[in-house]
C-alpha cells in the first residue's frame, strides 16, 4: 500500500519523516572494516570487478532484453522479480522475498571476508501502462545485478557486505516508501542506484510530490426522462479539471500539476452516480507543495459545491525530493570521470522518485547515466523502443561499473564510510 493511501488529506502540514513508523538508518553507525586486506588496492578491485561486469554482459543484456519484452505494472512485477531472483542465486546470493509484504520485493545477501559496512545497490523493475519500459528500468534491473556480480567478484577480499534490493511500484505506488516504514533499509551503510536517461548528470534535484485522489458521488436518474431528478458526479471531476487548468497559469514555474480520469460513469443514459479523477502535484519546495496541495483540493470542493456533489479526497501517495550527500556524490563523480563520462551537474529535473524517501533513511546516491540519445521524449513508446538499443546496453554497463566502484570505495575506507555518515546524521539533525 503506498503511504498513506486511504486517509482524508487535510494539508501536508510538518516534515513527511514524522509519517514514517519504520526505524531509520543508525544503528550501525561506527561500524567500519578495518580497510583493504591482502594489500590489494582499491584500483586493482576496480579493475576486478569491471572484468566481471565485462564478463557477465552478454547475461545482462539478454536478462534487459528479456525484461523489455515482458513488461509488468507497479506491483505486478512477478515474472521480472523471478528473473532477477533466479540469477542472484546462481551468482551465489542469499535471497530473502517477499520484504515489508511486498510480494515482488527482495533483497540479495553476500557476504566479504569479515564483517564491515554494508552497501545497497538498488534496482527497480517495474514499466509503464500502455508504453512499457519507456523509463527504462529493465536498464536499472540489468546494471544493479552486473554492479552486484562486479563487487562479489571482489568481496572475498574485503570486510564487509553487498545487499541488492528489489524495490518494485516506483511509478505507481511507491515501493520504496513500504519499504522504508518497514525499515528495510535500516542495516546498510549508504544506498546506491543508478537511473537511465538521456544524459549523465550528478546532483539532480528533483521535485516532491503528492498524488490525489478525488470521487465525486452524485444522484442517478434518467439522463432525458428527468435529469432534474439527478446530481451529475462527472461534473465534479469536469469542472476540478476545469478549476486546476485556470490555477496551472498562477503558479510557480517549477510546479506541475497533472490528472487524469479514472471513472467518468458507465451509461450515457443514466446521470452520473460516482466519477472520480486523480492529480499529481509536483514543487521543489515542500512547502510550497503543501500549499498547492490545498489549492488543488479547494478545486475540487468548489467543483462539488457547483455540481451539487459529495466529495471524497484522498492523498494517495507523498514523496519528498531526494537528499544529496556530498560526500558519496564525490566519489561517484571521481568513478564516472575515471569511467570517461564527466557528469553534467546540479541540474533541475522535474520528475519525482521514492528514491528520495530512502535518501531521508540512509546515506544515498542516485544519478543519472545516458543511456538515450538527447531529446528522446521520457515516458513514451519512443523512449520505450530506444531502451534495449546498443547505446542503451552501454550505458548500462557504464552505470553498473560506477556503481561497483563506488561501492568498492565504501568497502576499503572506513574514513570514507564515516564521512558520509556524518554529513548524513548532520543533515538528519
Ligand atoms: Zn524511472
Amino acid at each position: 500500500m503506498p503511504f498513506e493511501r486511504g486517509r482524508a488529506p487535510q494539508s501536508l502540514q510538518g516534515g513527511w519523516e514524522r509519517h514514517l513508523t519504520g526505524s531509520c538508518h543508525g544503528h550501525r553507525l561506527g561500524r567500519t572494516g578495518q580497510g583493504t586486506e591482502r594489500s590489494v588496492t582499491p584500483q586493482a578491485l576496480k579493475a576486478e570487478a569491471a572484468r566481471a561486469i565485462d564478463a557477465v554482459s552478454p547475461d545482462l543484456i539478454d536478462l534487459s532484453r528479456a525484461l523489455h519484452a515482458d513488461p509488468e505494472r507497479s506491483g505486478q512485477e512477478h515474472r521480472a522479480s523471478a528473473r532477477l531472483i533466479a540469477s542472484l542465486r546462481a551468482h551465489g546470493f542469499e535471497v530473502e522475498t517477499p520484504l515489508a509484504g511486498l510480494p515482488t520485493a527482495f533483497v540479495a545477501k553476500v557476504r566479504g571476508r569479515r564483517p564491515g559496512p554494508a552497501i545497497g545497490l538498488v534496482a527497480e523493475y517495474d514499466a509503464l501502462p500502455e508504453v512499457g519500459h519507456g523509463c527504462a528500468h529493465n536498464l536499472i534491473a540489468a546494471g544493479h545485478l552486473g554492479a552486484a556480480v562486479g563487487v562479489k567478484e571482489v568481496l572475498g577480499a574485503l570486510p564487509g557486505e553487498l545487499w541488492l534490493f528489489g524495490t518494485p511500484s516506483e511509478e505507481d505506488g511507491a515501493g520504496k516508501v513500504e519499504l522504508v516504514k518497514a525499515s528495510a533499509f535500516s542495516s546498510v551503510d549508504a544506498c546506491l542506484m543508478f537511473h537511465p536517461y538521456t544524459e549523465t548528470i550528478l546532483l539532480r534535484r528533483d521535485l516532491a510530490l503528492s498524488e490525489m485522489e478525488f470521487t465525486f458521488f452524485g444522484r442517478s436518474a434518467h439522463s432525458a426522462v428527468d435529469p432534474w431528478r439527478g446530481r451529475n458526479a462527472l461534473d465534479g471531476v469536469l469542472l476540478t479539471h476545469a478549476a486546476v487548468n485556470s490555477l496551472r497559469q498562477y503558479v510557480k514555474p517549477e510546479a506541475r500539476i497533472h490528472g487524469i480520469v479514472t471513472h467518468g460513469g458507465d451509461s450515457t443514459n443514466v446521470v452520473c452516480e460516482r466519477a472520480a479523477t486523480r492529480f499529481v502535484i509536483r514543487a521543489f519546495d515542500e512547502a510550497y507543495l503543501r500549499e498547492l496541495h490545498q489549492r488543488v483540493l479547494d478545486c475540487a470542493r468548489g467543483a462539488a459545491l457547483a455540481s451539487g456533489t459529495r466529495l471524497e479526497a484522498l492523498e494517495r501517495e507523498r514523496l519528498p525530493g531526494t537528499r544529496f550527500n556530498r560526500a558519496l556524490e564525490d566519489v561517484v563523480r571521481g568513478n564516472l570521470l575515471a569511467l570517461g563520462t564527466p557528469p553534467r551537474e546540479n541540474a533541475s529535473c522535474y520528475g519525482s522518485t521514492d528514491f528520495g524517501a530512502l535518501s531521508r533513511c540512509v546515506p544515498a546516491s542516485w544519478f543519472f547515466v545516458g543511456t538515450h540519445p538527447e531529446g528522446t521524449p521520457w515516458h513514451s513508446a519512443e523512449a520505450a523502443g530506444l531502451s534495449v538499443s546498443e547505446r542503451a546496453h552501454q550505458g548500462m554497463l557504464l552505470g553498473a561499473k560506477a556503481i561497483a566502484w563506488t561501492a568498492i570505495d565504501l568497502l576499503t575506507s572506513p574514513e570514507l564510510v564515516a564521512a558520509v555518515n556524518a554529513e548524513f546524521r548532520q543533515a538528519s539533525s
